[in-house]
């Protein structure tokens, strides 16, 4: 039994934790992130080369199953391997956290993408906390506000001109998220529906500071593509050979 597991998430390493112990298991990473923090089992970093790069390595390494335990917003990795699953006739999962809920005293206003998120800003606030992650800053490159952008890693340009960058990696606390939301005087929050519990404390903190949320939304799951949102019930699927 040899398991793939697309990873760059939390979940994924919890994953391959679980299964590593008794199951050949390998982790893919993009290769985004200078430092990652590896995962038990073997790993693999960098791109395959699209669905057909994907599809041969699956194949080349006698994969069983595939879970795609990637990030919400990594679309296009989903994609390719929904059809290099299809293509290769392995049995393919997605590991997704849920999305975050409101609740009462917050005030998001919801977007379809970044450029959405960009347009929604006026008016809602002059010093933007953006933490969409280093990549598509430039849907923001036009803005005029001023922006407090934390990323793992530096971002590239474009992005907008008055910007002032914050490294770290979360998990982040209320005390420290409520901290810098003062510290800056932000007024609106800018996130993706990321879902996980390390980076929700920003929510919490805009929320107890009275401030706006953009809420960028998920893209969908390729269609046929059976989600589970648990690591557990992912690892379970795992040793049933995916037949679950
Ligand atoms: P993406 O746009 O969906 O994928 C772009 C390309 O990167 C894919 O076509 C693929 O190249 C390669 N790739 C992506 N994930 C890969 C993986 N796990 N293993 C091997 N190749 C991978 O991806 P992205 O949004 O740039 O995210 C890249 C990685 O960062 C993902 O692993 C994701 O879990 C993690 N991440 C993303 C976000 C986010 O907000 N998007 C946040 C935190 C972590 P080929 O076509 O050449 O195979």
């Amino acid at each position: 039994m040899h398991v793939l597991i697309l990873g760059g998430t939390t979940e994924a390493r919890v994953l391959a934790g679980l299964l590593a112990p008794s199951t050949k298991v390998t982790s893919s990473l993009a290769g985004r992130v200078a430092a990652p923090r590896l995962p038990a089992g073997e790993v693999r970093i960098g791109g395959f080369g699209g669905p057909a790069g994907l599809a041969a390595w699956i194949r080349e390494h006698a994969v069983d199953a595939v879970i795609d335990a990637t990030h919400p917003f990594a679309e296009r990795i989903s994609f390719n391997a929904a059809e290099a699953a299809a293509t290769a006739h392995v049995p393919l999962l997605a590991l997704r956290r849920p999305g975050w809920v409101p609740v009462e005293g917050d005030d998001w206003h919801e977007a379809g993408s970044l450029e959405e998120a960009a347009t929604a800003l006026h008016g809602l606030g002059d010093r933007v906390f953006l933490t969409t992650g280093r990549m598509g800053l430039a849907a923001f490159a036009d803005c005029s506000q001023w922006f407090l952008v934390r990323s793992v890693d530096a971002p590239e340009a474009p992005m907008p001109a008055r910007t002032e960058v914050l490294l770290d990696r979360g998990p982040f606390t209320l005390a420290g998220e409520r901290e810098l939301l003062a510290r800056h005087r932000i007024d609106v929050l800018v996130t993706k529906d990321s879902g996980a519990t390390a980076t929700a404390p920003k929510l919490q903190a805009a929320r107890k500071a009275g401030i706006p949320v953009v809420l960028v939304r998920r893209p969908p799951v390729p269609a046929g593509v059976p989600v589970v949102t648990t690591p557990e019930e992912a690892a379970a699927w795992a040793v049933t050979g995916g037949r679950r």
